[in-house]
Order: structure tokens, then C-alpha cells, then sequence
């Protein structure tokens, strides 16, 4: 059992947390930090040909549009305000200038669907066969599986968006040398991962719904985000928070902790997570803005 950090390669590791797939499963996992470039992955990594069976679920709310109940409900009014608030970011400001967008893990296509209703020429990738089908009818384009990412042509694309997608990936270091790849030389790569520094995540330890092992093989921090994209063309321009995920990351940790009245206390805590991310920067979710550096 490799226990490798999937970054620098390096064995000089701590355990970081013990903890289990409260989500789906049961099982139990731990997440380690390396010692070199601080990132923290999931050990064990489950094996590509096993990986598929921890995202059987009917609840994978990402993939799922029909469902019911209150959490649902708000789930879905809040995604529509949260995908305007990512457009915002995304074009930041600058949307003449964006032509090519693609969205990699666009689920079934909502955000690709108001980058298009906004002019945008889009693209996504997608790695379930159901949502890219949902997506394709809803976009009425060619949705792209991962496996393809590498014939991608050199300089395709202004804009490179990863809705808390990186988390997901086995192979970083593949994984970012396409995205270098096929951004044009102007491009920007806006990248959205959970923050493990926030309160939410000192609060609720183990049970921190964000962490979502084994389906999230990597967590990131300000830090090891920096540590790992120093090495690469892409260069940290900004950081802004998305303030909506703290409340839906603590409700769902409430679910986890069984609390009665999990949907008042998930808000309770998230907001005072945003309250406290006012000053520390460590909101629940981070979205991190790379341009691509002419140097090196
Ligand atoms: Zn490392």
C-alpha cells in the first residue's frame, strides 16, 4: 500500500485525521500530511478499477435533480445563486474578453448552460456516463469523458473552471501539466476546493462533510496550494471565497453528527464560519485564480 504523497512523491508523512466515509460506505480511512509540501491525501487510495463503487449513491446531490425535501429545496435555490456568483468570478469582470470556457467535472451542466446563456463558447468534461448524457441534451454539445482530456489540442481555451474537482483527481501531476497545456497563453484556470483551515472544519474534526473520503483523494490549504502550483506555469493571481458552501458543508456535517435540528445548527455554523473568515481568509471553500506565467 503506497503511502506516497500524490504531489511530491515524498514518504515523509504524518497522520492528520482518523476518520470514515460517513457519506456512503462506512469505511474507515485516515488522511495523512506530508511533511515536504503539506498537502493531505487519503490513505488508502482506493484503486481506479474500485473507485466507481464509492460514487454509487442516489444522494450524490451533484448528479441528482429530482430530489425532495426541504434540504433539496434550498440545495438547489441556493446552486442557482451560487452559479451566478461563479460566472462573476469566473469572468471576473472581463467577459468580452472570454471566448472558450471549459468546465471540468461540469456534472449535468448548469454552470456550462449560464456561461453559454452568457456567450460563452463551452466545453465540458464530465466522468459520469448519466450526467454527461443529462448534460449533452441540456447543452446540445459533444460533453467530453476525462480520458480525453489529453487530446485537448495545445492553446484551446481562455478559461479552465474546476468546481471542487481537484479534490477528485488521482494524478495531479498529469492533471495540471494538460491544464498548463491546453490554457492559451493569456488563460486563467479558476480552481474551487474545500478549505480544511476553516472553522466549519475545526469544528465539526472527523465528521467535516468536506472531507468526503475516499471520493476526495487530496485536501487542499492556502499553503500547499501555493507549494504545489510554485513548481508549475500557472501563477496564484487571487483568492476568493465561495461564502453559500460553509452553510451546506455544515449542514451536512450536522447529518453526519446525527444532530436533531441539523439544518438550524449547519446554519448557525456556517455563518459564524463566515464571520470568522472575515478576518482569517480561511472561509469553507476557497477559489483559487491562476494565470498562466510567460516565465520558466
Ligand atoms: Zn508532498
Amino acid at each position: 500500500m503506497s503511502k506516497k504523497c500524490p504531489w511530491c512523491n515524498s514518504e515523509n508523512n504524518h497522520q492528520f485525521l482518523k476518520l470514515k466515509d460517513y457519506f456512503l460506505t462506512q469505511e474507515e480511512f485516515e488522511i495523512l500530511e506530508c511533511n515536504e509540501c503539506k498537502l493531505l491525501f487519503t490513505s488508502p487510495c482506493p484503486e481506479p478499477d474500485k473507485i466507481g463503487n464509492y460514487y454509487k449513491s442516489e444522494d450524490y446531490l451533484s448528479h441528482n435533480e429530482e430530489k425532495k425535501g426541504l434540504f433539496a429545496k434550498i440545495y438547489n435555490k441556493v446552486k442557482k445563486i451560487n452559479i451566478k456568483n461563479k460566472f462573476n468570478i469566473t469572468v471576473n469582470g472581463q467577459q468580452s474578453t472570454v471566448n472558450s470556457l471549459l468546465d471540468i467535472g461540469c456534472g449535468v451542466g448548469d454552470f456550462l448552460l449560464y456561461a453559454k446563456e452568457k456567450g460563452c463558447n463551452v466545453t465540458g468534461i464530465e466522468p459520469s456516463e448519466d450526467a454527461r448524457k443529462i448534460a449533452e441534451k441540456k447543452l446540445d454539445c459533444k460533453i467530453l469523458s476525462p480520458e480525453e482530456l489529453q487530446n485537448i489540442p495545445d492553446n484551446s481555451f481562455d478559461i479552465i473552471t474546476m468546481w471542487h474537482v481537484l479534490e477528485h483527481v488521482a494524478d495531479l501531476k498529469t492533471e495540471i501539466h494538460h491544464l498548463q497545456r491546453i490554457l492559451k497563453k493569456d488563460g486563467r484556470l479558476v480552481l474551487a476546493l474545500p478549505n480544511y483551515k476553516s472553522y466549519d472544519a475545526e469544528y465539526y474534526k472527523d465528521k467535516w462533510a468536506a472531507y468526503d473520503v475516499p471520493r476526495h483523494l487530496s485536501h487542499f490549504s492556502q499553503t500547499s496550494i501555493k507549494n504545489i502550483f510554485k513548481e508549475t506555469r500557472l501563477q496564484l493571481t487571487d483568492i476568493k471565497p465561495l461564502k453559500w458552501d460553509s452553510f451546506y458543508i455544515s449542514m451536512l456535517s450536522e447529518q453526519y453528527l446525527n444532530s436533531k435540528n441539523s439544518f438550524i445548527k449547519g446554519v448557525l455554523t456556517g455563518w459564524k464560519s463566515n464571520r470568522k473568515a472575515r478576518k482569517s481568509g480561511e472561509y469553507s471553500s476557497l477559489v483559487y485564480i491562476f494565470k498562466v506565467s510567460s516565465e520558466i
